[in-house]
């Protein structure tokens, strides 16, 4: 281009659909804002209802708190969240949500639709639709319970080459948001959590659900079976951190340079279950109860697990649970990169625990007979 073309702002439409699509980029990024958006509401109950594998819609509903009318307005502007006050919140955080991005995205990129209802105003809720830029466009009345449906139809619509890639790879897409779902569906618990799904033509079909269990050994067994569940052990690790300076615990973190610890709590294949080859998408991480992807842990994991059993992966679900000053997950968008605080000396340490764990039990096979 020549040099002399003048410079001029990007309309502010076309901003916010490339912002847009930095925020939503696949069908796995959709599931995990509403799901997330139905866990900070309080939701007992939680509903992913899949179309067409989600190429013609995904809904999510929920018996959460519901919105408040005087919300209606806001809660699809970009920007606009109930859940975070100030910047200094951000390292305390307790809710999935707060950047107040989700809605505001898929308006821009879906044919988007909300129906909410507060507990004062049942049987009465209201369907809110909205321009793709985030502005209300209309709200009627319908009759529905406590809670939110969110709708999202025909994703990428307006985005005609994201749109064919998601076509064209919906069979990886599909696989890779199950396992999404499944991660959610294991860890939360109290929660119904059903996912169904229905085909352009045919009946739809509940593909797994928990029942409000109060453990985590109840939810897996209702998404994995007991079959799988009896091939696990029992994980609790606790990681001694000794105190290092550094960038995350600058001036808030361990105070007086106490030791941290970090404990790592959750479910592992004995190293010799029998079960058949475990498949690696079945290994689940989170920090805290939220689920992310921690490529480093699951190498130890798989390495130490490896040495014990050659020809098998193992299953995992592990929860590493630490001070809200050790990490910080406000690093990508989508918030499932997790930047951990001092994580080769947590690795060291885990990798000798669960030898540890491993020693202990008495089922192993030699790796020259496995
Ligand atoms: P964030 O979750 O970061 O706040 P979102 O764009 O995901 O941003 O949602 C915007 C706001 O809409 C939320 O802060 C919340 O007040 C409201 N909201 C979204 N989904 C639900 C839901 N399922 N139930 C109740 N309120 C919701
Ligand atoms: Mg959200």
């Amino acid at each position: 281009m020549a040099s002399s073309a003048t410079i001029k702002a990007i309309e502010s439409s076309t901003v916010h659909q490339i912002q847009s699509g930095q925020v939503i980029v696949d069908l796995c990024s959709v599931a995990k804002e509403l799901v997330e958006n139905s866990f900070d509401a309080g939701a007992t109950s939680i509903d992913v209802r899949f179309k067409n594998q989600g190429l013609d819609s995904i809904e999510v509903q929920d018996n959460g708190s519901g919105i408040a009318s005087h919300n209606y307005e806001s809660i699809a502007l970009k920007h606009y969240t109930s859940k975070l006050t100030s910047y200094d919140d951000l390292s305390e955080l307790q809710t999935f949500g707060f950047r107040g991005e989700a809605l505001s995205s898929l308006c821009a990129l879906s044919r988007f639709a909300v129906v909410t209802c507060t507990a004062q105003d049942v049987p009465r809720a209201t369907r809110l639709e909205f321009e793709t830029s985030g502005k209300l466009k209309s709200t009627s009345v319908v009759s529905g319970q406590r809670g939110t449906t969110v709708i999202v139809e025909d994703l990428f619509h307006n985005l005609p080459v994201r749109r064919r890639e998601l076509e064209r790879n919906i069979k990886r897409e599909w696989g890779k948001v199950i396992n999404l779902l499944n991660q959610y569906a294991c860890v939360q618990t109290g929660v119904k959590f059903t996912v169904s799904q229905q085909p352009t033509k045919g009946k739809r079909m509940v593909l797994f659900s928990t029942k409000g269990n109060p453990t985590t050994r109840e939810n897996i067994i209702n998404v994995f079976g007991v079959k799988t569940m009896n091939a696990l052990i029992l994980m609790d690790l606790k990681l001694e951190l000794t105190p290092t300076a550094g960038p995350l615990s600058k001036g808030k973190a361990r105070a007086g340079g106490s030791a941290a610890e970090v404990r790592v709590l959750g479910h592992v294949s004995r190293p010799a279950h029998g079960e058949g080859r475990q498949t690696p998408d079945r290994q689940m991480f989170y920090v805290n109860g939220r689920p992310c992807g921690l490529p480093q842990f699951a190498k130890v994991f798989n390495e130490v697990y490896r040495s014990y059993n050659a020809s098998q992966s193992p299953f995992i679900f592990a929860d590493i649970q630490l001070d809200t000053h050790l990490y910080d997950v406000n690093v990508s968008p989508d918030k499932r990169t997790i930047l951990l605080h001092d994580q080769g000396q947590m690795l060291d340490n885990l990798r000798e625990s669960l030898i540890e764990l491993f020693e202990t039990q008495d089922v192993t096979i030699p790796v020259s007979q496995a």
